[in-house]
């Protein structure tokens, strides 16, 4: 059974100002699922990826009354509750110490000269769905045009990032690399690809392939499997197994060239390429002068400079059983945020919960039924490390995150009826657990 959808789950922010210009796009081409699929609508529908992370806002008081706008944030989801499944944990190499040269952290911004008193921020909210999972930008602006402005610009870049990371469009232009796989061609790709292969294929090697960004002939395995609701034959998994290793990705720095050296190897960035597209957008909002703003796309944040009057934005983590509010909250402005689980995404096969994240050692799809947040420097880190410690676990995942400047993760486990908590050691400080005393 397919989780529902997230919309059907999540309450509204209320009383929000809406941009003025019309919603920008609606359904972007799909991210997650099946192109060629006779299902594909009802899969539109009902395999979202998942949308645990929930941010709050909180307008400080002078601001609403001067705003009159009423404050608000609503957070509740609830969990499709499975029976709890086990399989042993492979043992994975040990995790090389960090390497990862840390990626920019979203800076503290030059704040616009502050408006004449009759022009405070004001709050702005856009909506669509973009890489398949819902969108909504959040920010504060004194004038509307420049904030609407700024929101488009923001789409539109994400537009740009899914035409080059999309699996399921046999244009993208990891599609087009892909369709190279094992011809011994060598092909130049774009900044973006580039940028975050290099970086995927640093965590693949630190987590020993606990992560592989070419797991896609497997991730593919998978999808079929949730919409036919039976296992592939074990010959289709060694097959798809034969075409993944992130050790078959030749990278060419002086050319900005890839080759893929085995056929049939698929490049996946369905763990990383919403925290970067979300990285992007809001570099795109400080440039157009709108540094205060929070990007959520299916789950995974951004938090730009807090808003007017606050030191943070306030991020719920949804409670992993089912029914039980929030007991996690972030608060922190500048970082990303993200969250991995199996939520929305999982296939019961057999009686057996199976997740849409799969560990490559054995091609089997994750039977733990657990929820990893991270917060990092920025929502590219945060989205990589979210995926990564899903797999690894929380003994070797939580140690590894701590070899990260400025990142902490929380690792929730449903167990039976009772919800195992791990942290990092930073979990508690970078949360900002302490921040309400603040403000
Ligand atoms: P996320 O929702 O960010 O945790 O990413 C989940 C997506 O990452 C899946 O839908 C796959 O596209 C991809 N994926 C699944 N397993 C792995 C893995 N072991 N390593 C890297 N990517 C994976
Ligand atoms: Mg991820």
């Amino acid at each position: 059974m397919e989780g529902s959808h997230p919309s059907s789950i999540i309450t509204r922010i209320v009383n929000r100002r809406q941009s003025p210009c019309k919603r920008f796009g609606s359904m972007s081409a799909n991210w997650d699922h099946e192109a060629d699929s006779v299902n594909r609508r009802k899969i539109d529908m009902h395999d979202f990826s998942y949308l645990t992370g929930i941010s709050l806002h909180e307008p400080s008081p002078r601001t609403a009354c001067r705003q009159k706008l009423v404050p608000a944030a609503i957070v509740i989801c609830l969990i499709i509750l499975c029976p709890q499944c086990s399989i042993a944990e492979p043992a994975y190499p040990r995790l090389s110490p960090s390497e990862i040269p840390p990626l920019p952290a979203h800076p503290a911004s030059q704040r616009p000269p502050t408006p004449p008193a009759r022009h405070l921020p004001v709050r702005w909210v856009r909506e669509s769905e973009e890489m398949a999972a819902p969108l909504r930008i959040i920010c504060y602006h004194p004038d509307g045009v420049v904030a609407d402005r700024a929101m488009a610009r923001a789409i539109a870049r994400i537009h740009q990032l899914n035409a080059v990371f999309n699996d399921y469009d046999p244009t993208s232009e990891v599609r087009r690399l892909c369709e190279t796989a094992g011809t011994g061609k060598k092909v130049q790709v774009s900044d973006d690809l580039w940028r975050l292969l290099a970086l995927s294929l640093k965590i693949s090697e630190q987590t020993s392939g606990a992560f592989d960004v070419t797991i896609g002939p497997i991730v593919r395995l998978w999808r079929r499997a949730r919409m036919s609701r039976e296992m592939p034959p074990a010959w289709r998994f060694d097959q798809a197994r034969q075409a993944v290793g992130y050790q078959w990705v030749r990278l060419y720095p002086e050319e900005r060239a890839v080759e893929l050296l085995r056929s049939g190897m698929r490049l996946d960035f369905g763990a990383v390429a919403k925290g970067y597209a979300i990285d992007a957008a809001l570099q795109v909002m400080r440039e157009e002068g709108v540094p205060s703003a929070l990007i959520d796309l299916g789950g995974d944040l951004g938090l730009g400079d807090p808003p007017p009057d606050r030191h943070h934005w306030t991020v719920a983590v949804a409670a992993v059983k089912p029914g039980e509010p929030p007991s996690y909250f972030v608060r922190r402005a500048r970082c990303g945020v993200a969250t991995s689980g199996d939520r929305y995404r999982f296939v019961v096969i057999g009686g057996k919960r199976y997740s849409h994240i799969v560990d490559p050692r054995t091609g089997v799809g994750l039977t733990d039924q657990s929820e990893v947040t991270v917060i990092a420097p920025n929502a590219t880190l945060a989205d990589a490390l979210a995926t990564a410690v899903s797999v690894l676990g929380p003994e070797k995942g939580l140690a590894w995150v701590e070899t990260f400047p400025d990142t902490a993760a929380l690792y929730l486990r449903l167990v039976g009826d009772h919800t195992e908590v791990h942290t990092s050691k930073r979990w508690k400080e970078l949360s900002g657990e302490t921040a309400d005393a603040q403000l």
